[in-house]
């Protein structure tokens, strides 16, 4: 038997979301592909914006090696920027846009022997705490950069860290920050990622650089109804159980029948990437009708609540995740966040629809 389960995804929808997302930017927008496009499949989802997009924006230089071996020739920001005089040799060949965010990557664009000049993307760290020149060593970094003689363009940057959560005043504070410790500078700015762009006008600049938002997800309840969702996780019931009250459901015994109760088996578990931590009670929709998880979820099947659902059985549509379930609202019940769901998924395959 071919096991019914699938990650379809939808590229019209992709390049709705970018498109929405560039829009109400305003600006230009880098489409963040790294991490597999977050599980959506990076080099389908780079062909399908290639015509529409302004750049892509990937996390380490072997994410930019696949998209230009697939034949990408977009813009391509690599987040992470190089780490030895080899990997910036690459860029240099793959005409790849690269993060400069420490002092040695620096000294690697100094020595570089290439010849070349670099498209530098200046991260500044503007309260994250991660990756970034601190805001008084900004302007050093700039100056050395500048004087290497070997850079094309230096855009500034920075990165928000709790922008998804709109009353908190961290943002208002990280968008001051950087605009203090970059105003002598000269160069293009990008601030926004998803929840920047979405709850944050006034961290708008020459670039944007959404990642969830393109997915047709968001965090924390912002409700975007103009985002279409892009991946659907779905396979399909392949057994029915009724159970009669009192007698316990799988791994743990975690749920009990209050009353008759019909169980589906489904044919997709936690090495599927559906998260092992859904509770019981978090949303999935039988032939397109809504229902819940009931029970922990195994390895290779999860349980269904049939009980509401008479024509349900074996061989109905299992929808985990996708138009009508939200993943945030997967991800809730699961006690994850959509980013880690979506970036899951595995042992299913991808199916692009145009
Ligand atoms: N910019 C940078 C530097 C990132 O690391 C990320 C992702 O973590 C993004 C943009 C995209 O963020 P989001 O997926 O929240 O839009």
């Amino acid at each position: 038997m071919t096991r019914p389960t699938r990650v379809r995804i939808d590229l019209a929808a992709l390049r709705n979301n970018y498109l929405y997302a560039r829009g109400v930017h305003g600006g230009r927008a880098l489409a963040v592909l790294k991490a597999n496009a977050y599980g959506h499949g990076a080099l389908a989802s780079a062909h399908s914006l290639a015509s529409v997009a302004d750049g892509f924006a990937v996390a380490f230089l072997d994410e930019a090696c696949v998209l230009r071996e697939g034949g990408v020739r977009n813009p391509i920001l690599v987040l992470e920027g190089c780490f030895n005089a080899s990997e910036l040799k690459i860029a240099n060949e793959l005409d790849l846009w690269v993060v400069v965010h420490q002092e040695e990557q620096i000294r690697l664009i100094e020595e570089s022997k290439t010849g070349a000049r670099f498209n530098v993307w200046l991260k500044i760290d503007t309260g994250m705490s991660r990756a970034g020149f601190r805001r008084s060593d900004a302007a050093p970094a700039y100056q050395r950069l500048m004087s290497t003689g070997k850079v094309s363009s230096i855009t500034l940057m920075t990165h928000f860290a709790r922008a998804d959560e709109p009353g908190e005043p961290m943002t208002a504070q990280q968008i001051e920050a950087f605009d203090a410790a970059t105003a002598m500078l000269r160069g293009e700015r990008s601030l926004c990622n998803s929840a920047g762009l979405l709850a944050w006008p006034s961290a708008r600049r020459d670039w944007a650089r959404p990642g969830l938002m393109l997915y047709g997800a968001t965090t924390h309840g912002l409700d975007v109804p103009e985002l279409r969702p892009v991946m659907t996780f779905e396979s399909r019931v392949f057994n029915v159980r009724t159970l009669e009250a009192g007698e316990p459901l799988g791994y743990g015994a975690t749920f009990v029948a209050s009353q008759r109760t019909r169980v589906g088996l489904v044919c997709a578990g936690y090495a599927d990437g559906y998260p092992q931590t859904a509770a019981t009670g978090t949303p999935i929709a039988v032939d397109g009708q809504a229902t819940t998880l009931i029970g922990r979820v195994s390895m290779d099947m999860l349980t269904v609540d049939l009980t509401d659902l008479p024509d349900a059985g074996v061989g109905s549509s299992v929808e985990l995740w996708g138009p009508r379930v939200p993943v945030a609202a997967v991800a809730k019940g699961a006690s994850r966040s959509p980013y880690e769901l979506l970036c899951s998924v595995k042992r299913a395959p991808l199916v692009h629809e145009n």
